[in-house]
């Protein structure tokens, strides 16, 4: 979202396009060059980017660029890792190492990333795609936020950690952000007014203190208990961030935080406002596709026909897992309302203990059965082109960050790639001089709900669909009251 900037001065922009003042609406970006319908516009890098922590119940991937990695068994490993699943996980293993002889474990190899998996050389567990997304991860922002060479519990980094994980894995991202402004600030040669100069252009992206910018809970207005329990967990997050960063920082640090936790809650309202989700869909699915229509193209040999039958119960063991987690926590993206079947399952696979022995476990059980009937009854074709789970991760991009909203857009963003890069492409033939436009929410509702969604960016949409449905909805009005 591209609004309430203050100052007019060149901001960046990709190749071909330019981000300037727009009446109303603060910046927004235009292109100077003329794209046909399906064409790529622009293609960005993340500046900010993570996986969501639910969705690495599901996917491995690269901490830096977010690409799938590892081989098909490591990535199968981390969708059935939980005990339940060891006698399909060691059938499978079986299968992969009589694939190695196989021509066709080349493509099992090209497909994903790299087989091998790079670790955080201080063991803090962060996996990467390669030498260069660790050093480049490392740079950027890991070295002041890896655990690896932490010894005890109470230490504030662990607890900002663990605050984190219960109760909002965005300020992971704010984190990151501070993080990197401290590296930067360092590499022009540190002190305090260095980083408040890289505080303020960071806060030229549209922004506001998160209490402000984030959703109401579903069925819930702001009230005073919400902003309380905002303040508390915005409050006991920043005091710990502080505490962790100072130790390495100290004048950066207190610039940081020298409004308390003002910056800290700013940089979580940059994001409610300007953060895209990103999807990066599996290389799993072609993978197998590929595999089972081999298999069932030759004539069938008994191991042909023992290996189709494992790969059936493969993607079956799959479909039942993706019923039971897939949801609101492993793709980041919140509805307003939560399914209590969905909260259900999550609670069953993925609660820690506590959670589950408070849960009513009959009612989890009961949906996990159901799973399993509706997964039974996939025919062998429905299995293998069900979908693998994606990616799903948020991240800020500075070009999309300047790009205003309309209902009826002609760019839409998309992953083409095995990794976070984004392409930017016309949905609808674009002359020079164009503004470029994305729909910041699904364009399949009424005019009315589509601008109370958008009341969430801070704004009403007047934007041309918007006038033309909203005279139309008059016009019947005032033709019901005739
Ligand atoms: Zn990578
Ligand atoms: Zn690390
Ligand atoms: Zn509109």
């Amino acid at each position: 979202m591209a609004a309430l900037h203050e100052g007019a001065c060149a901001l960046p922009a990709p190749a071909g396009c330019r981000v300037v003042p727009v009446p109303n609406k603060g910046y927004g970006m235009f292109t100077d060059m003329a794209y046909e319908a399906g064409k790529q516009v622009f293609m960005d890098e993340p500046v900010f980017l993570m996986q969501h922590t639910g969705n690495r119940r599901v996917v491995a991937a690269c901490a830096h660029c977010c690409a799938f990695i590892g081989s098909l068994q490591h990535q199968l490993d981390v969708i059935f890792s939980e005990s339940r699943f060891a006698s399909i996980r060691s059938e499978f293993c079986g299968l992969c190492q009589q694939w190695q002889t196989d021509p066709f474990f080349h493509e099992v190899a090209s497909a994903l990333a790299s087989n091998s998996v790079v670790r955080c050389v201080q063991g803090c567990g962060e996996v990467y795609c390669s030498e260069a997304c660790r050093a480049a991860h490392f740079a950027h922002s890991h070295n002041l936020l890896c655990t690896g060479p932490i010894d005890r519990e109470d230490h504030p980094l662990l607890r900002f950690k663990y605050h984190s994980l219960e109760h909002a894995d965005t300020l992971l991202l704010a984190a990151q952000v501070l993080a990197h402004l401290i590296n930067r600030a360092k590499a022009s040669g540190g002190g305090v007014d260095v980083t408040r100069n890289l505080m303020s252009e960071l806060l030229r992206f549209c922004h506001a203190p998160f209490r402000d910018a984030c959703r109401a809970p579903p069925g819930r207005g702001k009230d005073a208990d919400f902003f309380q329990h905002t303040d508390c967990l915005i409050n006991e997050a920043a005091a710990l961030l502080k505490a962790a960063l100072e130790i390495h920082a100290p004048s950066e640090t207190a610039a940081l935080f020298e409004a308390g936790p003002a910056f800290f809650s700013e940089v979580l309202g940059l994001f409610e406002y300007n953060n895209i989700d990103v999807e990066v869909a599996s290389p799993m699915g072609r993978i197998f596709l590929a595999r089972a229509q081999a298999l069932l193209s030759i004539s069938q040999t008994p191991a042909a026909t023992a290996e189709l039958a494992l790969l059936e119960r493969l993607f079956r063991e799959k479909e039942w897992v993706m019923k039971c987690v897939w949801g609101e926590e492993t793709t980041g993206i919140y509805g307003d309302d939560v399914g209590p079947e969905a909260a259900d399952f999550d609670m069953a696979m993925g609660g820690d203990v506590e959670d589950i022995e408070k849960f009513d476990a009959q009612v989890a059980t009961t949906a996990m059965e159901k799973a399993r009937i509706e997964v039974g009854k996939m025919t062998f074709e429905q299995l293998i082109q069900a979908p693998w789970p994606s990616l799903h991760g948020t991240a800020l991009f500075a070009s999309v960050a300047r790009i205003n909203h309309s209902c009826a857009p002609n760019l839409k963003v998309e992953f083409p790639m095995n990794s976070a890069r984004l392409s930017a492409i016309a949905l609808a033939p674009i002359s020079p001089g164009s503004e470029l436009c994305i729909s910041y929410i699904g364009q399949g509702e009424s005019v009315k709900v589509r601008r109370t969604k958008l009341l969430e960016y801070g704004f009403v949409c007047n934007c041309e669909r918007c006038l033309q449905e909203d005279s139309s909805d008059v016009r019947k009005a005032q033709k019901r009251l005739k």
